[in-house]
């Protein structure tokens, strides 16, 4: 039987290469985007976090087999840590129960090795609480900040949502409903997202600087859609909390040994 898989940011780079793997291995997905998408809705947004729950609810007959929670932004904006940590933990919760008629249910989201970045710890300790209107509210005052400070919003909502992923992974309402939930956290990579500062030769060498990544560079979004789909597949059965580097070598790089 083909699976049917939920991708959000189906429309762009790692959501759309991820969708397109999946059709091309036979499977069902539906597509979720602000735009150009089987199903559009805003993540930003409450109302847009409900429409997504009854809009693929209707468009599946009620049961998936997967959730890719994929769809980001990586503006210095307050819109960043809504899309990113609330979208995403609102895609994982509200669609959860349609998983749960699958034989081999599964999910993932994308974090990002910007998670090992310093985060702002007001941010990220509204976020670790679920306290959207405060994190907001911090991420309006960062985003109206210093450059420096606007540049702490998109890695604090990285390790927020690595950290939800851990800290949810082994719990009944996964673990205990056998719904391995995962997530991936890739270096550098071409997207529309990260094309306008990796389009030179200085830009490549500027960014892995920062982003080191010893092993084959700054790469394309199939990779990742590689991961992705074995993670959500039903290959996978014994997965649980784990953030899996897709980043050339920048997280050993950075952190060494001192995890394991
Ligand atoms: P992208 O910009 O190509 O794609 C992101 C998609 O998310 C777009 O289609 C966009 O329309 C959608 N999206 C944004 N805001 C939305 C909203 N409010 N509601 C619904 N959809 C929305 O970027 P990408 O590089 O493919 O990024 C995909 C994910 O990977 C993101 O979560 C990003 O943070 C993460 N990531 C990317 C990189 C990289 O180097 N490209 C590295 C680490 C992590």
């Amino acid at each position: 039987m083909s699976r049917t898989s939920v991708v959000t940011g189906a429309a762009s780079g790692i959501g759309k290469a991820t969708r397109e793997l999946l059709l091309e291995r036979g499977e069902k997905v539906i597509g979720v985007d602000i735009r150009d998408a089987d199903i559009i809705v805003d993540l930003s947004t409450p109302a847009g976090r409900t429409a997504l729950v009854e809009q693929v609810t209707a468009h599946s007959g009620g049961s998936i087999d997967a959730i890719l929670a994929i769809a980001g932004l990586a503006t210095p904006t307050a819109a960043t840590v809504a899309v990113n940590y609330f979208g995403t933990v609102a895609t994982l919760e509200g669609l959860r129960p349609l998983l749960l008629k699958s034989s081999a249910p599964r999910a993932v989201a994308v974090s990002s090795m910007a998670s090992l970045f310093p985060p702002d710890d007001t941010l990220l300790a509204a976020l670790l609480a679920g306290d959207e209107k405060t994190a907001l509210e911090r991420a309006t005052a960062l985003e109206t900040g210093s450059p420096e400070e606007g540049s702490l919003i998109y890695g604090t909502t990285k390790r927020a949502l690595a950290r939800w992923i851990r800290s949810h992974a082994a719990t009944d309402a996964w673990a205990g409903a056998s719904i391995p939930l995962n997530g991936v956290a890739p270096g550098v990579v071409v997207t529309p997202m990260t094309a306008a500062m990796v389009d030179t030769p200085q830009q490549r060498d500027e960014m892995l600087k920062m982003v080191p990544m010893p092993l084959n560079g700054i790469f394309e979004p199939r990779s990742v859609a590689y991961l992705l789909a074995w993670l959500t597949s039903e290959e996978n059965a014994h997965l649980c909390g784990q953030v899996v580097f897709i980043d050339g070598g920048s997280d050993v790089v950075i952190r060494q040994d001192s995890t394991w």
